[in-house]
């Protein structure tokens, strides 16, 4: 198979890296904490099942997936890893001196690269053409992109229950990006996804002025990160998620072991 074509980024035609629109390096935790394979829970019939697919394509070429990668996601992994800049609160953790825009940028490259795959997992994530252009520039350096621009939110999920999930299972759940569409007269679109025990919001449509100062909001101007818990059971789309997994094992469509 030819792996000559256009970077999605640069737009040059060269040969083209496998690339992954949520890291590999997020799927390595997850697949070395259950020997090598990921669980997969699926929006449809199939049944439960190990994988150890991360959900990869030719996408970039070599400096392009590099630059991604050296400039955004090593960065923000570490940081959000890092328990020693991190300090819990009752209602949130607090993040001291980590650089939030490129967090913002880790974040908006999933969803860049998550929109333009032609993954399954990835198929509700669209970008509109506006997007797309001005994400481009900003994620090769060339433009600057203001915060509340496409603001982008990061919650930590929790689950308080007793007996409930515990931080370490809650990490170990990746689902696919989806897209939500607001009620109501003023339509938003919010496209989330949930990535190492954290809830991602990127608010494709905006959002209003007076949530700017909301915690959660990635924010290049302020010192302190304070990322609020949100209980995992208040995501309904996880929960349904849950709910029809939870059926599939009971009734046996699964090829995993208890
Ligand atoms: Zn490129």
């Amino acid at each position: 198979m030819s792996t000559l074509g256009i970077c999605k980024l640069c737009e040059l035609d060269k040969e083209l890296q496998l690339s992954h629109a949520i890291g590999n390096a997020v799927f390595k935790r997850i697949f070395k904490t259950n020997s090598g394979k990921g669980i997969t829970i699926r929006d449809n019939n199939s049944p439960i099942d190990y994988s150890s697919d991360s959900w990869a394509e030719l996408q970039l070429c070599s400096v392009c997936e590099r630059h991604l990668n050296d400039e955004y996601e090593r960065y923000s992994l570490k940081a959000l890893r890092d328990h020693r800049n991190c300090v819990k609160t009752p209602t949130c953790l607090n993040f001291r001196g980590v650089d939030q825009y490129k967090l913002m940028l880790y974040f908006l490259s999933i969803y860049y690269r998550s929109a333009l795959s032609s993954q399954r997992p990835y198929q509700n994530t669209h970008i509109i053409k506006q997007h797309q252009k001005r994400l481009k520039e900003v994620l090769l350096g060339n433009q600057y992109l203001e915060y509340n621009e496409i603001p982008v939110k990061i919650s930590r999920v929790i689950d308080r229950k007793a007996g409930g999930f515990s931080q370490e299972n809650i990490k170990q759940i990746l689902c696919a990006p989806f897209t939500r569409v607001s009620e109501g007269e003023r339509k938003t679109i919010t496209t989330c996804f949930l990535f190492e025990g954290f809830f991602i919001e990127i608010f494709i449509t905006g959002f209003r002025f007076k949530n700017r100062n909301k915690h959660g909001i990635l924010n290049k101007g302020k010192d302190n990160l304070y990322v609020p818990y949100k209980d995992l059971f208040s995501i309904p789309e996880i929960v349904d998620l849950m709910v029809l997994n939870l059926g599939k094992y009971q009734d046996g469509n699964r090829f995993i072991k208890d």
